[in-house]
């Protein structure tokens, strides 16, 4: 059966989630400002809310990138740690009892998703270094998506592996923790880069390649679900209906 592009509710992915691990990759949980050039990196509240309650209501346990068991556990990550993250998805998630990973960029903390302008989209605020505790002391966990937000297979190597192996050593320092799991930002990534995160220390990295992961997947090349409001268009429809997968 043809999946849809993105993760929106369970019901389109029950069968296939029951496959492997899934991981679930958030941005920002507000609302889609008017205008918005990308909106697939905005998510209402109450739709986070409804996802979440689903995995959790469907006994999914929640848990770190690359626990490849096969009992029934879903990764719920969040890239660029929004401070959204930190005011409308906590409340969430404490809730319900479900836990997250936000990947974080060492260099932008408390600061704003400047490399999103380049981009033509909007930055947003992100937490700041008391924020980040708070999500910690929460429950959750962090992990590192380089200092910059650069496409890491596009730029010199050794600012690549500048990127990686530093993200790694300031977020640890900061927050005094081992930093193990990684985000490719933009999910751009080569061989090369890989091999980069694998040398700096890190245990896992998440793609942005669609996919569950199984025992055979990678950890290094994590596949993940995109999740976002659903699509209810005509157009979406038909494109759907008319795009076999
Ligand atoms: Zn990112």
């Amino acid at each position: 059966m043809a999946l849809p592009e993105y993760f929106s509710e369970l019901a389109s992915f029950r069968e296939h989630f029951s496959e492997g691990f899934p991981i679930l990759c958030y941005h920002k949980i507000e609302p889609v400002p008017d205008g918005a050039r990308i909106k697939g990196l905005y998510l209402e509240p109450a739709l986070f809310r409804r996802q979440i309650q689903e995995m959790s209501g469907a006994n999914f346990s929640f848990a770190l990138p690359g626990s490849l068991t096969p009992s029934q556990s879903v990764a719920i990550t969040f890239d660029d740690g929004f401070l959204s993250n930190l005011e409308a998805a906590v409340p969430v998630m404490n809730e319900i009892g479900a836990r997250a990973t936000n990947y974080l960029v060492a260099d932008r903390i408390g600061k704003t998703s400047d490399w999103e302008t380049a981009e033509g989209g909007e930055a947003r605020p992100l937490m700041d270094g008391a924020q980040v505790r708070d999500w910690l002391a929460a429950g959750n966990w962090i992990g590192a998506h380089t200092c910059t937000h650069p496409r890491l297979s596009k730029i010199p190597r050794d600012r690549a592996r500048e990127e990686i192996f530093s993200s790694k050593k300031k977020l640890e320092d900061r927050f005094g923790q081992p930093v193990e799991h990684f985000a490719y930002p933009f999910g751009d990534y080569d061989d090369v880069v890989v091999e980069m995160v694998r040398a700096a220390g890190f245990k896992t990295a998440c793609t942005m390649d669609r996919g569950v992961n199984d025992q055979n997947t990678n950890l290094f090349r994590l596949k993940r679900w995109t999740a976002r409001y659903p699509t209810r268009t005509l157009g979406a429809f038909l494109k759907k209906l008319f795009q076999p997968r």
